[in-house]
């Protein structure tokens, strides 16, 4: 694993979120992308090397909504980037980590991610990032 590359939090409200984290991190979202397949809608900003990663759900059956339900607004997962996601997926996997897809997926901000069940990390949904190369 390289670094952390985001946080991501899940939110009721993006635009009001939006204006939250602005106010916090003394600088504006750059990014709004929404990623179709997971349900979702982000919103990134960057702190330092690092991002955070606004995530409202654009359908109430959607993994933030039911998040939400489940446990409120807040932290959602830890996103790792790494070097060769498949590569990582591997070792995690011999390590006893149940991944969550078996498959790398196309998330947003130009990334391929697989996610690791919470259970199998103390609690903590964990995102495996790869930028795409293009
Ligand atoms: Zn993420």
């Amino acid at each position: 694993m390289i670094r952390i590359e985001h946080i991501g939090i899940a939110v009721k409200d993006l635009v009001a979120a939006e204006e939250i984290y602005t106010r916090l991190l003394g600088s504006a979202s750059y990014k709004r992308e929404e990623v179709e397949s997971e349900g979702v809608i982000t919103s990134f900003f960057s702190t330092g090397p690092n991002k955070i990663e606004l995530l409202e759900s654009t359908r109430p059956d959607g993994p933030i909504a039911k998040a939400i339900e489940k446990r409120g607004e807040g932290i959602h997962h830890i996103a790792f980037e790494v070097a060769d996601i498949r590569a990582e997926m591997l070792r995690l996997k011999a390590e006893g980590f149940i991944l969550l897809n078996e498959e790398p997926k196309r998330g947003a901000d130009n990334k391929l991610v697989c996610f690791v069940h919470p259970k199998s990390a103390n609690g903590v949904l964990v995102e495996l990032c790869q930028e795409i190369v293009t």
